[in-house]
C-alpha cells in the first residue's frame, strides 16, 4: 500500500484564495486587514520567514507592516512597539518573530500583545481559549494539521491519535485541538518508554520533534494517517522532516510530505487568524 499524500501546498492555495475573498469584502465596506510583523536582530532564517509572511500577506489582500529593529533593541522598547500597535486600528494581528534576543523576555513580549490580536496563538489567554474551548486564536502549525485533516475528511471521533512532541507552540495545541474533535489522545514525549509500542496503536500520528527519522516503517500502523511537522536536513542538506518518508508511505494511509506538507500550512493559517480578526474588529464597531 502507498500512501496519499495530503498536498499543503495545494490546500493552502484554496484557504489562501478564500482570505483574498474575505479581505475583499472587508475592504469594500472600507476595512483592510493588517498584520504587523516585528523582527529584531538579524537572524537568517528569520528573515526568511518574515519575507515570506509579508509576501503571502500582500498576494492575499491584506496589509502587512514589518517593523525591523537591531538586535540591541531594549525589551523596554519593544514592549512600547507593541503597545502602540495593540491601540494601532489598522493591524488586526501582531506576531513578534521567535526568537528573540537573549536579553529580551520572549513570553514577557507574547503576554503584551493585545489577545484579540494575538494571530501566532502564543499568549497565555489564547492558550486557555483553546484548552476551555472559548473563542480565541489556535497556533497556526497544529491548526494547519487539523485543516489536513479536515481536507481529507477524516472523522476524529473515537480514533486514536498519538502527538510525538509537547511544545507550547505545536504539541500541546494539536493534542487540544484532537482532543476537542474527540479523538483519544497520547502525548509522547523525550521520556516516553517504547514509542513505537504506542504509535503502532494509533489511526492518526503528529511527529513534531525535530530529529529525523523518529517514525520510521515498523512504528506505523497499516492506514494510518502520518502528519510531519519537523523540519531538519538531511546529510545532503535537503529540508525533510521527522518521518522516515519512503518507508512510512508504504504503510500509511496518508502522509503530508516534507517539503510541501505542514511549512505551508502555518503561514496560510496566520493569514486565516488575522483575517477573521479583522472581520471581528469591523463586527465589534
Ligand atoms: P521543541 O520545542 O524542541 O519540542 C520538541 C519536542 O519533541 C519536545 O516536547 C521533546 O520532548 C520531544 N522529543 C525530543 N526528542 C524526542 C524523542 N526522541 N522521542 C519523542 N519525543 C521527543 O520543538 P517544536 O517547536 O515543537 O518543533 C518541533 C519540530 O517542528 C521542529 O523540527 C520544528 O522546526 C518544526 N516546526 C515546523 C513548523 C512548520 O511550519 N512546519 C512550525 C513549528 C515547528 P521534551 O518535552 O521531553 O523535551
Amino acid at each position: 500500500m502507498t500512501a496519499q499524500l495530503i498536498d499543503g501546498n495545494a490546500l493552502s492555495r484554496t484557504l489562501r484564495a478564500e482570505v483574498a475573498t474575505r479581505a475583499a469584502a472587508l475592504k469594500a465596506r472600507g476595512v483592510v486587514p493588517g498584520l504587523a510583523v516585528v523582527l529584531v536582530g538579524e537572524n537568517p532564517a528569520s528573515q526568511v520567514y518574515v519575507r515570506n509572511k509579508v509576501k503571502a500577506c500582500e498576494d492575499n489582500g491584506l496589509h502587512s507592516v514589518l517593523e525591523k529593529y537591531p538586535a540591541e533593541l531594549s525589551e523596554a522598547d519593544l514592549l512600547a512597539r507593541v503597545e502602540a500597535l495593540n491601540k494601532d486600528p489598522a493591524i488586526h494581528g501582531i506576531l513578534v518573530q521567535l526568537p528573540l534576543p537573549a536579553h529580551i523576555d520572549a513570553q514577557k513580549v507574547i503576554e503584551a500583545i493585545a489577545p484579540p490580536k494575538d494571530v501566532d496563538g502564543f499568549h497565555v489567554a489564547s492558550a486557555g481559549a483553546l484548552m476551555t474551548g472559548m473563542p480565541g486564536f489556535w497556533p497556526c502549525t497544529p491548526y494547519g494539521c487539523m485543516k489536513m485533516l479536515e481536507s481529507i475528511g477524516y472523522e476524529l471521533r473515537g480514533r486514536h491519535a498519538v502527538v510525538i512532541g509537547r511544545s507550547n507552540i505545536v504539541g500541546k495545541p494539536m493534542a487540544l485541538m484532537l482532543l476537542a474533535k474527540n479523538a483519544t489522545v497520547t502525548i509522547c514525549h523525550s521520556a516516553t518508554r517504547d514509542l513505537g509500542a504506542i504509535t503502532r496503536q494509533a489511526d492518526v500520528v503528529v511527529a513534531a520533534v525535530g530529529k529525523r527519522n523518529v517514525l520510521t516503517a515498523d512504528m506505523v500502523k497499516p492506514g494510518a494517517v502520518v502528519i510531519d511537522v519537523g523540519m531538519n536536513r538531511n546529510d545532503e542538506g535537503k529540508l525533510c522532516g521527522d518521518v522516515d518518508f519512503a518507508g512510512v508511505r508504504e504503510v500509511a494511509g496518508w502522509i503530508t510530505p516534507v517539503p510541501g506538507g505542514v511549512g505551508p500550512m502555518t503561514i496560510t493559517m496566520l493569514l486565516v487568524n488575522t483575517i477573521e480578526s479583522a472581520e471581528r474588529a469591523a463586527e465589534a464597531t
